[in-house]
């Protein structure tokens, strides 16, 4: 069995990433929005705004009231979208409930999209001509690359049909000519599935929901799921014994959520013409 060591591969890329950073003749401006108190989302804004500091980009946190109108933070989107000095603009989800995200990530010009939340991207996306890729897809994929699993005719199942993993998911599976079954709450025999799946990859946010029996002999497993529980982060898998039947798999923590994180500044780099 190998560790798909999203950690690891994520540190080689973020190294590679401040090299080229640091060869730029202009700073890179990131602006992180957040609404709002959420306990989690604090968390992840505090280790954006941390990676920016190692890597040299300009992060700026942009944290609103919970109860701020939607037409402010429309306002501010729109300045940042104005801002010659921001590359990357980012609304940390999930916002209250009075916001419409969709809208919000709609304003986002889709050239300083990073999370590639927004109609164009998801659009171009589909149309097989991304731009800016959601981010823990994206890691997915470079996973898979950096330990050259190949996708074609894999058989891939896909637990999640979620807008932020599932959806964008599928489109760069299937642009790799993998075979996918993309399943959900109200999927049938969902065990059936997993057990053809030369790929399973689970995306549902609960705890040991995978188990040795759901999968075949040498399956490579792919674990985005985060539960907390008493302070610990675990994964979607029983890792304990899905390991000793699979090929390659990722851990939780460690696996997909570096990668997610290293994404943010691939898509950062990206919008970068250099002269
Ligand atoms: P979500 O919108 O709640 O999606 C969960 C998905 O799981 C839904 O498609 C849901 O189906 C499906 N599901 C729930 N119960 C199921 C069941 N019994 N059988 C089959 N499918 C079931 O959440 P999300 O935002 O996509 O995130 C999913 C998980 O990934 C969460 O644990 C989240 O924390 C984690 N995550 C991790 C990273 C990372 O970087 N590691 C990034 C993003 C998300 P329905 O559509 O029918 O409800």
């Amino acid at each position: 069995m190998v560790l798909l060591d999203g950690k690891k591969v994520s540190n080689e890329l973020l190294i590679n990433f401040k090299e080229k950073i640091d060869k730029l003749n202009k700073k890179i401006g990131f602006a992180v929005i957040w609404i709002g108190n959420d306990e989690a989302s604090s968390i992840y804004v505090r280790n954006k705004l941390k990676k920016c500091e190692e890597l040299g980009v300009d992060g700026h946190l942009y944290h609103l009231d919970e109860n701020v109108k939607e037409e402010e933070v429309i306002t501010l989107i729109d300045k940042l979208n104005n801002d010659v000095n921001i590359n990357g603009i980012l609304l940390q989800s999930p916002v209250p409930n009075h916001i419409d995200i969709v809208k919000c990530f709609n304003r986002i010009n889709p050239l300083k999209d990073i999370d590639g939340f927004s109609n164009v991207s998801v659009g171009n996306l589909c149309l097989g001509k991304p731009f800016h890729v959601s981010c823990t897809p994206k890691g997915i994929i470079k996973l898979l690359d950096y330990y050259k699993i190949p996708l074609e005719g894999k058989n891939v199942c896909l637990i999640n049909r979620s807008n932020i993993v599932g959806k964008p998911l599928f489109h760069l599976l299937i642009s790799r000519d993998a075979t996918v079954t993309m399943c959900h709450s109200k999927t049938r025999n969902l065990k059936e599935i997993t057990k053809n799946a030369d790929i399973v990859i689970s995306a549902v946010g609960k705890p040991n929901f995978i188990t040795e029996d759901m999968v075949k002999d040498e399956v490579i497993v792919i674990d985005v799921g985060i539960s907390r529980i008493d302070g610990h982060v675990k994964g979607d898998v029983d890792f304990e014994n899905v390991s000793k039947k699979a090929s390659y798999i990722t851990p939780v923590p460690g696996g997909v959520g570096p990668m997610t994180i290293a994404m943010i500044f691939d898509n950062l780099l990206n919008t970068i013409k250099e002269d």
